[in-house]
């Protein structure tokens, strides 16, 4: 069904009346008309804030609160999220503390927004320099189903971002679906099937349904991003910040050369992973000095305890191992890491 026919059939089976889209001003300014039939039938008002992971803080949310009670929005205005992971984050966190919780929508514009962000209700600001620190679990009472336009204009790092994580859900859940991946010699929007977004979104929301609070079966989707946020961070701190999806895949090639060291993943399959992960990421040189400055990053993640990390091994393609202490040292005996 066509994206905005099944978000007009959402809001007409649930007896919407006002409608308060949230979006930024690049996606306003790319789709300023996207919307436009929704006005027909429903009171829309538009919220248009900076684009960008700045605008995600608690500052802004205050702002939209304002100005949902001065437009004195009742407990039955639902919030619509146009944009990517950055407007699906804070829409949905005002949306789950305005008057105790609207209800709201996501139509995700972006490739990590349409597989990710979307979906699984975590919302979140960020506040002083952490990320999502601020935030409540709450589900989106409708995900529009993924309009694969967007990604025609989305800049090239962001759609490489978006496959990064696609590349994980593949890593995680299925080798045909890697098999798939590994047959694209070059990243373009028009490459990306409707098919894999879907799969992506079923396999979330199934670790989802089984652990809404992320504290169990939830935690596969993290695989990945041990080392994938420490990059992350080591990048930013360096000024030269990669979008997170990028650092996702950097962290899974790690975690796969671990997982292959303890003799857990054929060297074989390895070898397909970082083939096909080069072919479309740059990856950094590994070496002794680059694995020490990583170090302190890695010992933030909220995932060490008594200077141990948990990791999540990989088995084989398509097939998640069990959480796994590594010691941060053992962690980062990346001695064959080239
Ligand atoms: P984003 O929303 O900041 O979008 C990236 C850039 O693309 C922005 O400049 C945006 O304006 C632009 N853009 C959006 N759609 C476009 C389009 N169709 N064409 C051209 N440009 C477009 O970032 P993102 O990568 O979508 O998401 C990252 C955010 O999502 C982070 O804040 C992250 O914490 C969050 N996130 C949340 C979850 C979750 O489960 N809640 C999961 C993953 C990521
Ligand atoms: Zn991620």
């Amino acid at each position: 069904m066509n994206t905005l026919t099944a978000v007009s059939d959402f809001l007409r089976r649930n007896g919407a009346r006002e409608v308060l889209v949230l979006t930024d001003r690049n996606v306003d300014a790319l789709y300023p008309q996207y919307l436009s039939p929704l006005a027909e039938t429903w009171s829309c008002h538009k919220i248009v804030v900076s684009a960008g992971e700045s605008s995600k803080s608690i500052e802004q949310a205050t702002a939209i609160w304002e100005e949902m009670l001065d437009r004195q929005y009742d407990r039955e205005v639902v919030v619509l999220n146009f944009g990517g992971g950055m407007i699906c984050d804070l829409g949905g966190f005002v949306a789950a503390t305005y008057k105790r919780g609207v209800r709201y929508v996501n139509l995700p514009t972006t490739l990590l927004a349409m597989i990710d962000a979307a979906v699984g209700g975590k919302t979140a600001v960020n506040h002083h320099y952490t990320k999502n620190c601020i935030g409540v679990f709450r589900q989106p009472d409708f995900i529009a189903p993924a309009d694969t336009q967007f990604l025609d204009t989305l800049p090239h790092p962001e759609l490489l971002s978006g496959f990064g994580e696609m590349l994980k859900y593949a890593l995680i859940s299925s080798h045909t679906f890697f098999q798939e991946l590994e047959q694209l010699d070059r990243l373009t929007p028009g490459v990306v099937r409707k098919n894999w977004i879907d799969a992506c979104v079923r396999f979330k929301e199934s670790r989802v349904s089984a652990d809404f609070e992320d504290r169990g079966a939830r935690r596969v989707l993290n695989f990945g991003h041990t080392y994938g946020h420490a990059y992350e961070s080591w990048c930013a701190a360096q000024g030269d910040p990669v979008p997170h999806g990028v650092a996702v895949a950097v962290g899974m090639v790690i975690e796969c050369r671990l997982s292959a060291q303890a003799g857990i993943l054929p060297q074989e399959e390895l070898e397909r992973i970082e083939q096909l992960v080069r072919r479309h990421f740059v990856m950094p040189d590994w070496n002794e000095a680059l694995r020490n400055r990583l170090l302190p990053y890695l010992a933030q993640d909220k995932k060490v305890c008594n200077g141990a990390v948990t990791t999540i091994p990989l088995r084989h393609i398509g097939l998640i191992g069990q959480p796994r202490m590594l010691s941060l040292n053992d962690g980062m005996t990346l001695s064959s890491m080239k």
